[in-house]
């Protein structure tokens, strides 16, 4: 009686094991078989995925020549050999469906042996891999082509680049004459500063130099573009190069009723630096600082050393710039939307500096509060030795 209920036990066990391997066979959505050896390879088993897979109702599958599943019969042969040699083999394969249509799947075998070493039949695993084929080459295609596109807008910008560059060259020429007559003409009449004469030939020198500097910086926009820029560095004297320019732009900020400060902390390094370059993002700086500020303002001039690296600051007490515009306004043509038609400007100096503060391998930001002002700082790497205090 006891004996009845422990084999009773067993076999419910047993049965319980078998239900769960069968159910996890019948569910999953991999093919799983068991097929014969030899050419005229026979389906022993199998689990329902494979009627999905091949298209073929069960008592079909079993009947039918394994061969026939594959659209290059040799496939068969290769796979059968290899897991013949390696013990398992794995590879992609082209599969006809009982309708005709072909599938990719991707195929493992494993040879099951019996004692003697004689193959008794292959246990496999069988995956549809049809649409992430198609996945794949829409993906490979969709890379190809974002590539391409790519590559033609480089192109395009190079270009572009090259264009301006020759545009710019084009038309700075004719007016290099300009600007030395209209100096000229100006010395020549500086005895009389009230005479009309006086006035226009200033006009013609302002607004030729004002064209050459547009088309300085478009010339440095084709470089930047093109990569074609570069710097001629030599070591500066920080502190006298500063109080040079400073000296230079006084006239102007005073001239618009603004005050510049100088606040040069003791000890400043000497850099390695392009000075006509530097120059350059100063005077963007400083003169966008006098633009954006009314008269009676401040705007001060700062320089300090932090670690290894030189800092540079012009603050304003200007108009401001919201958060908003703060994010675009180093990027090319960028103005803030109020100024664009009310004071001159391309939106290319904050670009250009920014780049030219980037090729000497420092930073650029800036603090900035509508209605407050504004603080554009810039780093620059500190080398070695230090200037006299
Ligand atoms: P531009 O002054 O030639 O337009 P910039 O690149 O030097 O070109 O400046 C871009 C824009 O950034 C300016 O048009 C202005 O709107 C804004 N901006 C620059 N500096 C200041 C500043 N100190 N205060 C307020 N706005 C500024």
């Amino acid at each position: 009686m006891r004996i009845r209920d422990v084999s009773k036990q067993a076999e419910m066990a047993l049965k319980e094991s078998e239900d769960k391997y069968r159910s996890l066979v019948n569910n999953v959505r991999l093919g799983i078989f068991r097929s014969t050896p030899g050419p005229r390879g026979r389906f022993l088993e199998f689990n329902p995925a494979m009627e999905e897979i091949t298209g073929y109702p069960r008592d079909e599958l079993l009947r039918i020549n394994v061969v026939e599943l594959y659209v290059n019969p040799k496939e068969r042969e290769t796979i059968q050999e290899l897991a013949t040699i390696r013990g398992k083999a794995s590879m992609e394969r082209l599969f006809e469906r009982k309708e005709g249509t072909q599938i990719t799947v991707f195929e493992t075998k494993v040879a099951v042996r019996d004692e003697a070493g004689e193959i008794l039949y292959f246990d496999g695993i069988l995956e549809d891999i049809t649409e992430r084929k198609i996945l794949d080459k829409e993906l490979r295609e969709l890379y190809a082509l974002e590539k391409r596109e790519r590559q033609e807008l480089e192109e395009e910008t190079r270009a572009r680049g090259q264009f301006i560059n020759v545009l710019a060259h084009e038309m700075r020429t004719p007016l290099t004459p300009v600007l030395i007559c209209a100096g000229m003409l100006k010395h020549a009449l500086s005895s009389n500063p009230e005479s009309t004469q006086f006035r226009l030939s200033n006009s013609i020198l302002n607004a030729a130099q004002a064209t050459v500097s547009r088309l300085d910086h478009l010339l440095d926009l084709a470089r930047f573009s093109a990569g074609t820029f570069t710097l001629n560095l030599q070591p500066l004297d920080i502190r006298g190069f500063l109080e040079k320019t400073a000296s230079e732009f006084r006239p102007a900020i005073e001239d618009k009723g603004q005050y510049l400060i100088m606040d040069l902390s003791p000890a400043l390094p000497i850099i390695q630096a392009d000075p006509p370059r530097l120059q350059q993002v100063l005077l963007n700086l400083l003169s966008n600082a006098s633009k954006f500020s009314p008269e009676g303002r401040n705007i001060t001039l700062r320089a300090r050393t932090a670690g290894n690296e030189l800092m540079i600051e012009v603050e304003d007490q200007g108009i401001g710039i919201s958060p908003e515009e703060q994010q675009s306004l180093f990027k090319p043509y960028h103005r803030v939307e109020q100024n664009r038609l009310t004071l001159p400007g391309l939106g290319l100096g904050l670009a250009i500096s920014m780049q030219i503060v980037k090729a000497h391998g420092g930073r650029m930001s800036l603090t900035s509060e509508l209605g407050q002002g504004s603080t554009f700082c810039f780093s620059l790497p500190v080398r070695s030795q230090k200037s006299g205090v």
